[in-house]
């Protein structure tokens, strides 16, 4: 997969801990079709313009002590080819991928494009957000959403530690929140 290939963009945060084991890049992809009521990040559904190739994204990820990497949005699987680079990159430089999706491990399964682009994920959080089934812990918006361990790197008991929120005060005295129970970033 080309590294010119890129991605829709709502935001990046370098190092997060509150998106999945250890410290993590987070990049919340632009757009999202699926309308689920009661989404969390209303604000990431329109296409969008802003664009990062997955070079950049992985130049960015190779400057921080991270573990890994957090795919959100918006929605990732509605961007496969750029996420399917972006795993293979990952993969390459020994960082964990996890991608958190709207679709469900089924729909994903029946897609070949939405398949490829998780092939190299570890770990994949599926399936629509239900309003009536809230949850915002573990990295699961709500309790019908499923996990698909797809490597060892991670397991279940990786997720305990993870904050539900966090508070990221920048060089420059800017702040931004993150964590299943933060309401938006961007
Ligand atoms: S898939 Fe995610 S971003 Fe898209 S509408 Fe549902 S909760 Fe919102």
């Amino acid at each position: 997969m080309a590294l010119t290939a890129s991605l829709l963009i709502h935001a990046v945060v370098a190092r997060s801990r509150a998106n999945g084991p250890g410290e993590r890049m987070t990049v919340w992809v632009q757009g999202c079709s699926l309308g689920c009521a009661g989404c969390f990040n209303p604000g990431t559904h329109a296409a969008g313009t802003a664009r990062r190739t997955v070079a950049q994204l992985l130049a960015v990820a190779a400057a921080e002590p991270i573990e890994g990497v957090t795919l959100t949005g918006g929605e990732p699987l509605e961007q496969p080819d750029g996420v399917a680079a972006l795993g293979a990159g990952l993969r390459r430089a020994g960082l964990g991928l996890i991608i958190l999706t709207g679709y469900s491990r089924r729909e994903i399964e029946a897609a070949p494009a939405r398949l490829r682009a998780v092939a190299d994920a570890d770990l994949v959080v599926a399936g629509r957000y239900q309003r009536k089934a809230h949850l915002g812990g573990a990295l699961r918006g709500s309790a019908n959403k499923t996990y698909w361990w797809r490597t060892e790197r991670y397991r279940h008991s990786d997720l305990d530690g993870v904050p539900d929120l966090e508070v990221i005060v920048g060089a420059d005295g800017t702040m931004t929140i993150t964590g299943m129970t933060a309401p938006t970033i961007g």
